[in-house]
């Protein structure tokens, strides 16, 4: 039994799959950025991205299924050549269906590329896009020279398509901390961030979503080189808080892989921790959609990262605030 499981079971709480309500696909290592704190290991060089059979394969299980959300990740998950196909298709599925883009900005100034905020808006798509800080200095030092300047222009034109303005066009950032420190308050940073980008840049956004840095890829190779790893992993098991389990993610999301692998979460995916059945690894086409509930989550020491102070998940901070003896523990 792992360390994280251990303290589940000291506070009593067990990790089970509830009803599915997002299919999150990941489509690919490949990225223009090469992040310091990537948990997928992207960049430019990046081979690995989802070919055309695997996302029509993807498409009719979604289809079959009941799956409200289409949660589109990467890597960059728009430089895979069949990214349009793929919303398209969704879209063609049932309109009702919601789809999320989470996009790194940068990639819709790039050649090739810049048609996407009209097809992302006539498709009614969310954006969730990274954009660690509202100053540059910390976005540069995180993502590369040039990047704030890139994403403010990015985020500009998705306010121009109505993003953050038009209530059926969502555009939410994400926000992580630069080094091997807990996000601050998503309530107070938000705030901040909006008065900031509106003051300085004139961008309007709906939420920022506060995410904890996984100790996993490059941010965990990262810490090890900087002699942080061992001080990050205590930081995050002491800010344990029992009340985040409820709300992990991995509760309701199915994770997929670019060659169609299933996993609990985006993170199981970077660790290898495929699904099996009887020692067979599970592709998607596998599962039956009706058949998830109940199955216990594979975990391990990384999913400290999730159930420290407020918690961390895919749309942000799961609770309002860490109670004060979570982060003092
Ligand atoms: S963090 Fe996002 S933008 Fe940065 S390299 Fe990774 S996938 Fe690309
Ligand atoms: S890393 Fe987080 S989302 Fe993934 S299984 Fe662990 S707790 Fe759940």
């Amino acid at each position: 039994m792992n360390r994280f499981e251990e303290t589940l079971q000291r506070y009593g709480k067990r990790m089970r799959r509830e009803k599915t309500e997002s299919l999150q696909i990941n489509v690919g290592k490949l990225c223009n950025l090469a992040c310091v704190h990537c948990h997928v290991n992207a960049s430019p060089k990046r081979k690995e991205i989802m070919a055309r059979q695997t996302v029509e394969q993807i498409l009719q299980w979604f289809a079959r299924s009941k799956i409200p959300t289409l949660d589109i990740t990467g890597g960059a998950p728009e430089m895979i050549p069949d990214f349009r196909y793929l919303i398209e298709g969704a879209k063609e599925i049932s309109p009702e269906r919601h789809i999320i883009d989470r996009c790194n900005l940068t990639i819709l100034l790039e050649p090739g590329y810049t048609d996407l905020p009209e097809l992302l808006a006539r498709h009614r798509v969310e954006v969730i896009a990274s954009m660690p800080c509202y100053s540059p200095d910390n976005v540069d030092a995180q993502r590369g020279e040039g990047v704030f300047d890139n994403s403010i222009r990015a985020l500009r034109i998705l306010n121009d398509h109505g993003y953050g303005y038009d209530p059926e066009l969502p555009l939410h950032l994400v926000y992580n901390p630069v080094g091997a420190s807990l996000p601050g308050s998503q309530e107070e940073l938000e705030h901040d961030y909006q008065v900031e980008l509106k003051k300085h840049f004139g961008i309007v956004f709906n939420r920022l979503y506060t995410l904890v840095n996984m100790p996993i890829a490059r941010f965990a190779s990262y810490l090890k080189r900087q002699g942080e790893y061992e001080e990050y992993m205590s930081l995050l098991a002491n800010a344990f808080n029992p009340a985040t389990v409820e709300g992990l993610m991995c509760r309701n999301t199915l994770n997929v892989g670019w060659q169609g692998e299933v996993y609990d979460c985006d993170f199981n995916q970077m660790l290898d921790l495929q699904w099996h059945h009887n020692g067979k690894p599970l592709y998607l086409w596998d599962i039956d959609p009706d058949q998830l509930e109940g199955r216990p989550i594979m975990t391990g020491e990384h999913c400290f990262g999730c159930t420290a102070g407020a918690g961390s998940s895919c749309g942000g901070a799961i609770l309002e605030e860490a109670p004060a003896e979570a982060a003092a523990r």
